[in-house]
């Protein structure tokens, strides 16, 4: 094990001076999922990378993404009368405009964290006197397990499950970042685990249209030095493509009996993004042949739109216009334990990623 560990050390030492000898102009990268955000400040590859590559996190993280109406829809929702929320644990504390599940849980609501949407299946078959409704958050990686949760509900019939879908989707948002004057980015480091489902292909607009390199990578630090090293080959070879750095759990063609299951269930829509706006087809919402399981539809609810935070930039950082330490609340009002925004709720999120492991390199101190 330690032999393993010192060759992976070395390896990542080898790919690093590549890099260094091999970028020959400055590059910007921008990953655009939350574990790699993890994964890049827990190893400080930041710090080692050349001086010519700027890397980026992007909207990577659906906790983060989700917009404050949606929450302030979610939160309303959660304080009617015999239903049951059923929630992953990390929704918990990420603040509407006026309160947290958290919140509104300790003054009575019926909300349940839950490890899985089978979770969810299960609360509904113990709570026959109940609504229970799943918050289906997350990207592509978390859809399909929702969508075999419905397929298990809608074999046994059971009618007090439906889903509340905050789902994304990514492709779309990276359009929109690049087609953004503001946003400035060269390539990408493609999300690992969406790609795993879907593969390469929702993902060649951005060589062929854009003409910007993107790897899909793994999660180790090699992985994602070799990711970059193929990154500056492409741009220093003007032959933008999208390769699998991720080659063990990646394929072309993704997992279409995964794809399936989102088809089967889900149905693209226009979706808020949290510091984004409002971008054509890239949420899902159940089909109308599911309607009976769309919680939004069985019941609706409108809320006024909320104020926004004061002083909390996740929406720039979300873009990649503001690193973390850039938002003045960073590190003083704004921490893990005391969180302004969603961005340092999440342990995917990238203020909470800078503030555990890049607070030295930002100059900010606890
Ligand atoms: S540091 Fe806090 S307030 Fe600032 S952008 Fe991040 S989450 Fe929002």
């Amino acid at each position: 094990m330690l032999m393993r560990q010192s060759s992976k050390k070395e390896y990542a030492r080898y790919l690093l001076d590549r890099l260094h000898q091999e970028i020959d102009r400055p590059i910007t990268v921008m990953e655009v999922c939350g574990t790699h955000t993890v994964a890049i400040a827990k190893s400080g590859l930041r710090d080692l990378l050349p001086e010519k590559m700027h890397l980026l996190s992007g909207p990577g993280c659906p906790v983060c993404v989700t917009d404050d109406h949606d929450l302030d829809v979610v939160m309303a929702l959660a304080r009617q009368d015999g239903l049951i929320l059923a929630t992953f644990g990390d929704m918990m504390r990420v603040p509407g405009t006026e309160s947290s599940l958290l919140q509104e849980k300790s003054r009575g609501a019926d909300v349940r964290v839950v490890y899985s949407p089978s979770d969810a299946l299960q609360l509904a078959k113990e709570n026959s006197d109940k609504q229970v409704i799943f918050l289906g958050v997350g990207f592509e990686t978390t859809t399909p397990v929702v969508a075999a949760a419905l397929d298990q509900a809608v074999q046994m019939e059971l009618e007090n499950l439906s889903v509340f879908s905050l789902h994304k989707v990514v492709p779309p948002i990276m359009r929109v970042l690049l087609d953004d004057p503001e946003v400035k980015i060269d390539a990408f480091l493609n999300p690992g685990h969406v790609c795993t489902i879907l593969g390469t292909e929702p993902f060649r607009f951005i060589a062929e249209e854009y003409g910007k390199p993107c790897v899909v990578t793994g999660f180790e630090a090699a992985d994602i030095l070799e990711a970059l090293l193929l990154i500056v080959r492409q741009y220093r070879n003007e032959s933008p493509a999208v390769d699998i750095q991720y080659k063990r759990a990646v394929r072309p063609e993704g997992n279409p009996v995964a794809v399936g299951f989102i088809e089967k269930y889900f149905t693209p829509i226009q979706a808020r993004w949290r510091g984004i706006g409002e971008v054509p087809e890239s949420g899902l919402e159940l089909r109308e042949e599911y309607v009976q399981y769309d919680a939004r539809k069985r019941f609706p609810i409108t809320v006024k739109p909320g104020k926004c935070r004061k002083g909390c930039a996740c929406g720039e950082v979300l873009k990649g216009l503001k690193l973390p330490y850039e938002c003045p609340l960073f590190g003083k009002v704004c921490t893990p334990v005391k969180p302004v925004g969603p961005c340092m709720v999440s342990t995917e999120g990238s203020c909470a990623a800078y503030y555990r492991y890049g607070r030295q390199k930002a100059g900010v101190r606890s």
